[in-house]
């Protein structure tokens, strides 16, 4: 197969992590996890103390940031500093700082080489928010994953208890929402589909469904 990159946006708790991996094992591609990026700036000024809505300070933190994006058998991992911090990047704070850091142009300059580089070298399907519209607007497939706010907070809320992860269910919508509002409505790269995404709604599929619906559409768009 030739180089493929496969762009997959949508908002927290669609399911984006579980249909990257498997659609990465059915077409052989590297599954990039892009909002670990953002959540491991978002360790990087926790540790600091910044607070990550004071955007001057952050972006004059990012000189001495040396984050690394690796990949390993297991699949991506990205280091602090030289220590892999995959373990540490998942809690609600995280994803909280994650969203505002996000929204600071110079934290997005930051990371788009990175992005771009690896999707350059391979074939990978990139999960993110602006993947589509931003950081590969030639991807050869675009897909839009989502689902209805009250069934993506259910699987947060799930998949963070089967981590051991203390929430309940209203922090995990609360938290949902206001992070889609934040990831929606800001002026720099916003979470929106691009013109030439697929908008997958999964609200009523199951897993195994909605990657059947994902292998239909790419398949359609690279002629298999
Ligand atoms: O996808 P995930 O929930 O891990 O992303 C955490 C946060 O990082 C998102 O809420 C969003 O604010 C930000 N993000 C982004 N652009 C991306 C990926 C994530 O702004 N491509």
């Amino acid at each position: 197969m030739k180089h493929l990159n496969i762009a997959l946006d949508g908002p927290a708790g669609a399911g984006k992590s579980f249909l990257c991996r498997e659609i990465a094992k059915h077409y052989g591609l590297i599954h990039v996890d892009t909002g670990a990026l953002y959540r491991t700036i978002g360790l990087y000024v926790l540790r600091l103390g910044i607070d990550p809505k004071d955007t001057e300070k952050v972006i004059s933190s990012l000189g001495s940031l040396k984050l690394g994006l690796e990949f390993s058998e297991e699949g991506q991992y990205v280091t602090l500093d030289g220590e892999n911090v995959n373990g540490l990047i998942r809690t609600t704070q995280i994803s909280e700082y994650a969203s505002d850091v996000s929204k600071i142009p110079e934290v997005r300059a930051f990371l788009l080489d990175t992005q771009r580089n690896i999707a350059k070298e391979k074939s990978v399907i990139m999960d993110g928010r602006d993947i589509g519209t931003v950081i590969l607007p030639d991807a050869n497939v675009k897909i839009f994953l989502t689902a209805r706010d009250e069934v993506r907070a259910q699987r947060r809320y799930d998949e963070l208890i089967a981590k051991g992860i203390k929430t309940t269910y209203e922090q995990e919508l609360n938290s949902i929402v206001s992070r889609d509002n934040n990831d929606r409505n800001r002026a720099t790269a916003p979470a929106v589909p691009a013109e030439d995404a697929i908008i997958l709604d999964n609200s009523d599929l199951d897993r195994e469904g909605t990657l059947a619906a994902a292998i239909k559409i790419i398949d359609e768009k690279i002629g298999e």
